[in-house]
């Protein structure tokens, strides 16, 4: 890889011109600093100074133009971790005048995304907070291409996966270290800065105990085609598995939170589904070959850990079993819960946690990082010994967390069988499983009401409805219609499930009232479609 950019393609020339005559031109998308997607001509990088510099000119343009806003507290996060204070953008203003007391600058040629990894050591952030937000940025914006130029303003070194960020381009991906070497001052013809966090479902606890999002916005869908791309890129096919030749993925750790009876563990599990078992671990194995052996597994069985991340390259109908320490909730920490669950994921999953202190082994001697708690005062360490779960805590450095998350495990096999019989409906068997439809109902159509008084103190209301437009192109299993009945003024209201499209209300409607009446159509059971314009019935 050449440290020059080939300065051919572009006149130099007239690009310098275009910068001294039109400046820096943003525009953005997004409400807040934490939803903000920024395109630019002409962004510059001054390497001396560590800034992004915007240039000011006649022509240039700057939109949301916040003024002193801009730093409150950032134009924009530069991770996809959200509001994180160590990942905010914002760049330094010049007059387009001050170019002829500056060094010359380099032009970029390449569309560029801009962005910071949030921990390029750990492949659940790997994959949440970058591979994927990468990829679907890039999905968003179509001058994002193969031949897009990734840049890492982090300031980490490339990392032990920076091949899995290769991947997303042909170009390679540029260190903010490598930035200098190209000269004081660097211009990006054309560039996008920040990350799109539609596709993140985990929050890791900064402001309140970590767990899945407030509001996911990704499914299954998203996730495996990005894992099919990974694939297609890795040269690596999922293996087709003949009927009763299922295998199970044992995931181990070798360094630390280890699973001590491993053999033990690998026999119940070969004699209860009556599968091959084989382990693979990080340590023992290329990535490019665990990522090949999982995507054919019926079950992958992990200490909780960042290599779980891998159960996305699952086939689906396949079973995630995650094992946690003593003290450990496993409520409590789901970010590989929430991604077995998302809709269209297609995943079962199972938590198994100790519950047997004989069976932990803990570390109290070990550096603080790696769960060691002999730096803590005594009776500190004594209360943790004695606490039999981990309160909620915030990230990162809660020591009893640390001290409990880095124990090693017997797993008791009993319970560990007694688990998984009771959650998984059936053997894991990929060959039988039907991927589900996703295709949500119309409104029905043409929906009235007629109402008729029958004495003094009874009365009918008719209601009817037309199939939603879409079913006629449907087979769908079971269509249901779901009413909602409400007297006017109440703020309570009655809800029936109906299989036909019409029905005749007796059972508590009063002569001379008014009801509001919603109609919706449901398609297998959780398929919920849009309600109809509400019908207001006079009886
Ligand atoms: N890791 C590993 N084997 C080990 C310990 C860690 O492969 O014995 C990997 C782990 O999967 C992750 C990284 O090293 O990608 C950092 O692990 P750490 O324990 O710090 O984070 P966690 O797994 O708890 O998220």
């Amino acid at each position: 890889q050449s440290q020059e950019f080939s300065q051919v393609h572009i006149d130099y020339h007239a690009a310098l011109l275009a910068l001294q005559e039109h400046g820096t031109r943003m525009v953005c998308t997004g409400k807040m600093h934490t939803d903000r997607i920024c395109r630019f001509d002409y962004l510059c990088y001054c390497s001396e100074a560590d800034e992004f510099v915007f240039f000011h000119s006649n022509a240039s343009v700057m939109l949301p133009n916040l003024g002193p806003r801009r730093f409150q507290p950032a134009l924009l996060d530069l991770s996809s971790v959200e509001d994180h204070n160590t990942q905010y953008f914002n760049f330094l203003e010049l007059p387009a005048a001050a170019l002829k007391f500056m060094p010359k600058p380099v032009f970029v040629p390449d569309v560029t995304l801009i962005l910071n990894r949030f921990n390029p050591d750990n492949l659940m952030h790997i994959f949440h907070d970058d591979l994927l937000p990468i990829y679907y940025t890039m999905k968003q914006y179509s001058d994002l291409d193969d031949e897009a130029r990734l840049v890492f303003m982090e300031g980490w070194s490339e990392g032990a996966y920076f091949d899995l960020y290769r991947l997303l381009s042909t170009k390679q991906p540029l260190l903010k270290e490598q930035l200098k070497t190209f000269g004081k001052l660097m211009c990006f013809t054309k560039s996008y800065v920040g990350l799109s966090k539609m596709t993140t479902w985990y929050q890791y606890g900064f402001v309140q105990p970590q767990g899945p999002k407030a509001n996911v916005l990704v499914s299954g869908n998203e996730i495996r085609q990005f894992t099919s791309f990974l694939m297609q890129r890795l040269n690596i096919t999922r293996v087709e598995k003949m009927e009763d030749d299922g295998y199970i993925v044992v995931f181990k750790r070798s360094s630390n939170r280890l699973i001590l009876n491993e053999a033990e563990l690998i026999l119940a599990l070969a004699q209860e589904f009556q599968m091959r078992t084989v382990t693979v671990s990080l340590e023992e194995q290329s990535f490019d070959s665990i990522i090949q052996i999982i995507s054919g597994a019926s079950m992958l069985v992990s200490m909780h850990g960042a290599q779980m991340i891998t159960s996305m390259f699952l086939p689906r109908g396949a079973a995630v079993v995650e094992l946690f320490p003593y003290a450990v909730n496993p409520e409590q920490y789901t970010p590989y819960k929430t991604l077995a669950s998302l809709p269209g994921m297609d995943l079962q999953y199972v938590a198994w946690r100790n519950t047997i202190k004989e069976n932990t082994v803990t570390f109290p001697d070990r550096p603080w990082d790696q769960g060691g708690i002999i730096h803590l005062e005594k009776e500190e360490q004594e209360r943790i010994l004695a606490s039999k779960e981990v309160p909620r805590h915030l990230c990162c450095r809660n020591p009893e967390w640390l001290f409990r998350i880095y124990q090693d495990t017997t797993v008791n096999i009993a319970s560990f069988l007694d688990i998984l019989r009771e959650t998984l409906n059936t053997k894991p068997n990929l060959k039988k499983y039907k991927v589900a439809s996703t295709v949500h109902p119309g409104r029905v159509r043409e929906p009235k009401c007629q109402t008729s008084v029958q004495a003094t103190k009874e009365a009918k209301l008719s209601v009817s409805w037309q199939i939603p437009w879409n079913l006629k192109y449907l087979k769908v299993k079971e269509v249901k219609y779901e009413v909602w009945i409400q007297e006017q003024g109440e703020n309570t209201y009655m809800p029936y499930i109906l299989p036909h499209q019409n029905y005749t209300f007796t059972e508590n409607i009063k002569p001379f009232t008014t009801y509001l009446v919603w109609v919706r159509c449901i398609f297998n059971k959780n398929l919920l479609g849009p309600f109809a314009d509400v019908l207001i019935c006079k009886t």
